[in-house]
């Protein structure tokens, strides 16, 4: 008889969660076909096999681009259980926290079919706790540069604006609204205020066709988000775009979306999100989904402005699997790739890479730039990509001329890696004071259950009818 090879490379073993039971459970991480898959066992429900990656070799290349972690000032759990029930953040965790999200509501005016967070209760959290959320943000970040305010729909909370105040006051730099977009385009007078409150709109925009929103949104929304980046064009707010990607929905839209980003003056950047399938959203093949490297390939079929696989580069800050990234300079209707100016991977290569000093300050500027914490318009985001390019910061309409566009997968039950989760640095920030990993807090259910419990507890009237602001 014949001994036969596998049809496949075994790449490493990390762990991962049972889909069903998400108990703890080894999983092998495998390449075939250019392509990169987990393959994973439950005594009690059996194999799971799911899609890590459609670009073998992009994957494997974006290891060296793991940047050594920074500790938080303090921990705020002790290691206990293991990862990933000791959140957060214990002292075996990676990285300290780049995003800081705050959920101040359930609620939400809409029922997406997508749902990670399946938001429909009618919960708002109060000033009080909010304030103490920031408090502990502060705490064991000493200066946090970003906080999202998200939810629900945060534009429905009726302290939305004291709430940016309050960060303003603690001096957080830049306060991010993620949002549905239905309050802005209806309501002109809200819109004014959140731009004189300095804030950055992350808005949700899943493309152009109809069908596209009814099957993601539950709705035809497209008009609303057209009318809602008017009414922020109007009063001056910054924009990021933050299409779902979904198979067999929008695939065929990246290239359009990102065609129009870059053609408007206050959209400052997209970063896409292909689907993942956590909340209301379970009914999918995990071996059939958008990954980052499609997302990448996508944007450079499609978009008329000759982007290339190559002008992606990995985010360091986070597991370097977790994102991509890239920068454009708008000269005219010409898009110039910031990879192609300088050759990033010359300083952010950390494996071989000694030669150049953290203090370089190409390297310094590069790092804020491919960063979860980097903010499309802001002015650090301009300011490093002048240092880089070595552009005079004071060019008239500067900040108008540089676009960011990132792609942002995140894990669900199925892809779940706990080595990726221990270099998170998109942490959510509990009503309780702890600091939880985005995927542990979407994926662990005791996470979501303990900020629930928290809300029952404070809840006095429950109502049951949807949210129509
Ligand atoms: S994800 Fe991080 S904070 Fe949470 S248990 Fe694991 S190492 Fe600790
Ligand atoms: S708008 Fe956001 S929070 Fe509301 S249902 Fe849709 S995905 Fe969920
Ligand atoms: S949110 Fe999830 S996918 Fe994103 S950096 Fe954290 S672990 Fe990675």
């Amino acid at each position: 008889m014949q001994k036969k090879d596998r049809d496949y490379i075994f790449l490493e073993l990390t762990r991962s969660i049972c889909p069903v039971c998400r108990i703890v459970i080894d999983a092998q991480v495998l390449a075939k076909d250019n392509k990169v898959f987990m393959k994973k066992r439950c005594k009690e429900h059996g194999l799971f096999e799911s899609l890590l990656s459609s670009d073998a070799e992009r994957y494997l290349n974006s290891y060296k681009f793991n940047r050594p972690g920074t500790m938080p000032l303090e921990f705020g759990t002790e290691i206990k259980d293991g990862c990933p029930y000791d959140c957060g953040l214990c002292p075996d965790h990676q990285q300290h926290t780049c995003v800081g999200i705050i959920e101040i509501t359930n609620a939400c005016n809409l029922r997406c079919p997508t749902c990670f967070a399946s938001s429909e209760g009618h919960d708002f959290l109060d000033l009080e706790t909010v304030n103490f959320m920031l408090d502990q943000y502060i705490k064991y970040e000493g200066n946090p540069e970003v906080v999202h305010f998200s939810g629900g729909e945060p534009t429905i909370h009726p302290k939305i604006f004291d709430m940016i105040k309050l960060a303003n006051e603690k001096k957080i730099k830049y306060v991010l609204i993620n949002t549905n977009g239905v309050r802005i385009s209806k309501d002109e007078e809200f819109t004014k205020k959140l731009a004189e409150l300095g804030v950055v709109i992350y808005l949700q925009f899943d493309g152009f066709k109809k069908e596209t929103y009814e099957k993601l949104r539950g709705e035809d929304l497209s008009q609303i988000k057209l009318k809602a980046i008017e009414n922020m064009e109007k009063y001056g707010l910054n924009i990021v775009l933050v299409p779902t990607v979904q198979r067999n929905v929008n695939e065929d839209e990246m290239g359009k979306i990102v065609d129009f980003a870059l053609s408007r003056q206050r959209i400052k950047g997209i970063v896409f999100q292909p689907t993942f399938y956590s909340g209301r959203h379970t009914d999918f093949d995990p071996m059939d989904v958008v990954t980052l490297s499609e997302v990448i390939k996508n944007i450079s079929e499609q978009s008329t402005h000759g982007f290339k696989e190559s002008d992606f580069v990995p985010i360091p800050c986070c597991f370097p699997t977790c994102g991509s990234a890239t920068y454009v300079y708008m000269d005219g209707n010409e898009a110039k790739p910031l990879p192609r100016m300088v050759n990033v991977e010359d300083y952010l290569d950390y494996i071989k890479n000694t030669a150049v000093p953290d203090v370089d300050k190409v390297k310094e500027a590069l790092q804020s730039l491919f960063s979860f914490g980097a903010v499309g318009g802001s002015e650090k985001t301009v300011n490093s990509f002048c240092t880089v390019c070595d552009l005079p910061g004071n060019l008239e309409g500067i900040e108008s001329k540089i676009k960011m566009i990132m792609i942002q997968p995140f894990m669900d039950p199925y892809n779940f890696d706990i080595k990726k989760l221990m270099k998170c640095c998109i942490h959510e920030i509990t009503p309780e004071g702890k600091i939880v990993p985005f995927c542990a807090f979407n994926n662990i259910p005791k996470y979501r259950a303990e900020v629930n419990e928290f809300f029952a507890s404070r809840r006095l009237v429950k109502v049951k009818s949807k949210i129509s602001v």
